[in-house]
């Protein structure tokens, strides 16, 4: 009596089991490995807490920093993905300083199946500049970075400053495919004025998720490849990073 109860429980959990592994094949974690490879995005938004980044100057105004424009640019693209169904894990969701090595090994702590996506506002010295640009330095990230830019092109109208491959902590560094998005120059005023628009945030944000996704479906295909560069780590002494 007690060994049929035994195979019984047994049967009973092994039909659970099966099911709960049925079950997980169908969640968010395994559901999309599509084209692109991932499943989820690391969003990074630039800077934080003490770390402004960069700020728009005295010829523009309002006055903007980086640090909260990137983090509501975030936002904005956290929301699109997971209404697509992708999931999305965030460097931070406040106002609050993270290292870039710490960005690098959160990183690298998800692994195969991830991917960065760090997002910034530009800044110089001179009003001049203007415009999108999207870092990468892998070749496995040239076609995230080329989507990204072509649709945050397409989204806002924005001068096209073009892809270029850059070896900065969050282009080199992460072992997952990363790009890092210069959105439009908080020094240029009439990009400044744009960017303290919640609406123009938001295109740029469709912008940065609609590159996302389509690589999310469609990996690189029809995208130029680029060789594989062997470079040292990329480190925080270095000028540009
Ligand atoms: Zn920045």
């Amino acid at each position: 009596m007690l060994d049929n109860e035994t195979k019984l429980i047994q049967r009973l959990f092994l039909v659970l089991a099966a099911v709960l592994i049925a079950g997980c094949a169908h969640g968010p974690r395994t559901a999309g490995l599509k084209q692109g490879g991932f499943t989820t995005v690391l969003i990074d938004p630039g800077h934080g807490g003490k770390d402004n980044g960069g700020t728009s100057g005295r010829r523009s105004a309002p006055f903007l920093r980086e640090k909260d424009l990137t983090l509501d640019t975030a936002m904005r693209v956290r929301d699109i993905l997971n209404h697509a169904g992708v999931r999305t894990v965030m460097t931070r969701d406040g106002d609050y300083f993270i290292e870039l090595d710490d960005r690098v090994a959160m990183s690298n702590r998800l692994g195969n199946g991830a991917i960065l996506v760090s997002i910034h506002y530009n800044a110089t010295g001179s009003s001049a500049p203007r415009g999108v640009q999207t870092f990468f330095w892998h070749a496995n990230s040239h076609g995230l970075a080329t989507r990204i830019q072509q649709n945050v092109v397409q989204s806002t109208g924005e001068y096209n400053n073009g892809v270029t491959r850059r070896r900065l902590r969050l282009t080199r560094n992460p072992q997952i495919p990363c790009v890092l998005c210069e959105c439009a120059y908080l020094t240029n005023p009439a990009e400044n004025a744009k960017a303290a628009q919640a609406s123009y945030r938001q295109l740029i944000a469709n912008g940065i998720a609609n590159g996302i996704l389509q690589e999310y479906r469609l990996g690189d295909q029809g995208i130029p490849s680029v060789p594989e560069i062997w470079a040292p780590l990329s480190k925080g002494s270095e000028r540009r990073e």
